[in-house]
């Protein structure tokens, strides 16, 4: 079985205070982009890794890696990504030191911006179109629902779970995140796995911003319709430690797997899903009880163990999706150690590899060193800068370096992957096709789909399936691209 995997990362952009002239994020995101837009003329473009690079609405600039067939591929880009931001960053701040800006621009990866919105990652996962989407929905929800008790971020979240949720299969209009205007500013804190689960408001729907839902419906494969659909998971966090990544994705794929699979799965579909969300959200013990359709009731921690039961089989018969044993391993084995932690309370079996476990040990021992409490504004500094990937104020190289913070993928790897795609998709054509073009000053353009010379011939070559790392269209238009331009206008 394989699978086509992506990931979207949206960064966030704030700024420390020199004595100067205070920079909003619009105009820090267009120091950032400068190198983007000088390069590819455009805040939107598709980079020599095939990944893409833009500027979101709200200035959060968001790298989507290119498609990835194995997992250790999909890190690997991942963390290009990280890469790619970091050094935009480095010569933001040199371009902002030239024009006498004082003060330090950050990068942030902490899935809530100051303004209380919501923002963070979206997985791609391609499924087979034959596949019943309601049936595949309803596995996967409650899968989804309590996934964050392994791979949450970690989050100070207000004590209370807001009470005017509307059902969750209704359509009216959400309401405004409960962080935006939060009613009582004393008030009652906890430390929870992830502030994302505050602002989903449905399961699966095709809207994104009103009303997000854990699943976003929206059909856009990016592939042949008629085979494949692209899962776009909107619930997660984005991760910090590669550990995590890769059980976060690594996890759900298994779970696609299983359904895919048509091994019978008995039903565990929620009562409530949109409310379990944010008691799930709440619980560090696994404890909470989930009400199913059928009217049983189980622990978060005996759904995840489960789902992981049904995982663990699958990889050890190798029928998986991961394109890498090793990697379907380390999901299995770090997906059981953090349920046995969760369990036992014990936490020093996972306390380098789990994100939320990671920033809770900080937040503790800043807790028992000082008087600050969870609203105390030192304990934001510190939640931020876990977050921070600005070298020198981010935490997580250090902890890395320390021992602290585990990693997976090699640092060469990582630099290798800034400037060479996945060599087993159809990234690899896009990648090559990029750089021959860039190199030759021709016009283009490209989507995740289509490669074109914007030329007066305007060929263009279509890559309609995502598994193929060769066309032999492709190929004649980039073996063209050496000889003349000819009407090509730049
Ligand atoms: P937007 O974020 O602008 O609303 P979008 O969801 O289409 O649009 P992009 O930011 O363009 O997202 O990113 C698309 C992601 O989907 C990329 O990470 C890409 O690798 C991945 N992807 C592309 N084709 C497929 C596919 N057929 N199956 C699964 N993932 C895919
Ligand atoms: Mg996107
Ligand atoms: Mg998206």
């Amino acid at each position: 079985m394989k699978r086509i995997f992506g990931l979207e990362t949206e960064y966030g952009i704030a700024f420390t205070q020199g004595e100067g002239r205070r920079l909003g994020p619009e105009e820090i995101a267009r120091y950032l982009f400068r190198p983007v837009v000088e390069w590819g003329r455009s805040s939107n473009v598709f980079l020599p890794n095939g990944a893409r690079l833009y500027l979101d609405v709200g200035s959060h600039p968001e790298y989507a890696t290119a498609e990835c067939d194995v997992l250790p591929d999909l890190l690997a880009q991942d963390a290009a990504g990280d890469a790619i931001m970091v050094d935009l960053l480095a010569r933001a701040q040199a371009a902002m030191a030239a024009d006498g800006v004082d003060g330090t621009a950050h990068l942030v990866k902490n899935n809530t911006d100051s303004a209380g919105n919501s923002y963070g990652s979206h997985e791609n996962l391609l499924v087979r179109r034959s596949m019943d989407f309601t049936h595949l929905t309803s596995v996967l929800l409650p899968f989804l629902v309590t996934r964050q008790l392994m791979v949450g971020a970690g989050a100070v979240i207000p004590r209370a779970v807001a009470t005017d949720l509307r059902p969750a299969d209704s359509n009216r209009a959400a309401p405004h995140s409960p962080h935006t205007a939060p009613t009582d500013p004393g008030r009652d804190l906890v430390y929870g796995l992830s502030a994302r689960s505050d602002v989903m408001w449905e399961g699966v729907s095709s809207a994104t911003t009103r009303s997000r839902p854990i699943i976003n419906a929206r059909d856009e494969p990016h592939a042949d319709a008629e085979k494949y659909r692209r899962l776009h998971v909107i619930v997660g966090d984005s991760s910090m430690t590669q550990t995590t990544t890769e059980l976060k994705v690594g996890s759900a794929a298994l779970v696609l797997d299983l359904i895919e699979s048509g091994a019978p799965i008995r039903d565990l579909s929620l009562r409530n899903p949109i409310r379990d969300i944010r008691h799930v959200a709440r619980d560090l013990t696994g404890r909470h009880v989930l009400e199913l359709v059928s009217g049983e009731r189980l622990t978060v921690l005996e759904l995840l163990s489960i789902y992981l039961e049904r995982a663990r089989a699958l990889v050890a018969a190798g029928d998986h999706s991961l394109g890498s044993d090793a990697s379907a391993a380390r999901v299995i084995d770090l997906w059981t150690r953090i349920l046995a932690a969760v369990e036992s309370g014990d936490f020093t079996g996972v306390d380098t590899e789990i994100d939320w476990v990671i920033k809770r040990g900080l937040v503790q021992r800043y807790l028992q060193r000082s008087e600050a409490g969870l609203a105390d504004p030192r304990i934001a500094r510190l939640d931020f800068a876990f977050h921070d990937l600005t070298p020198g104020s981010g935490m997580l190289a250090r902890l890395e370096a320390a021992g602290l913070a585990a990693r997976v993928v090699p640092e060469d790897t990582v630099r290798a992957a800034v400037d060479a795609p996945p060599a087993t998709t159809r990234a690899a054509i896009r990648g090559r096709f990029v750089r021959a073009a860039h190199a030759a000053c021709r016009d283009f353009t490209v989507d995740w789909v289509h490669l074109r010379l914007n030329d007066q011939l305007q060929r263009a070559v279509v890559l309609k399936d995502p598994f193929a790392a060769s066309n032999d269209s492709a190929d004649a238009l980039i073996a063209g691209l050496g000889e003349a331009p000819g009407e090509h206008s730049v």
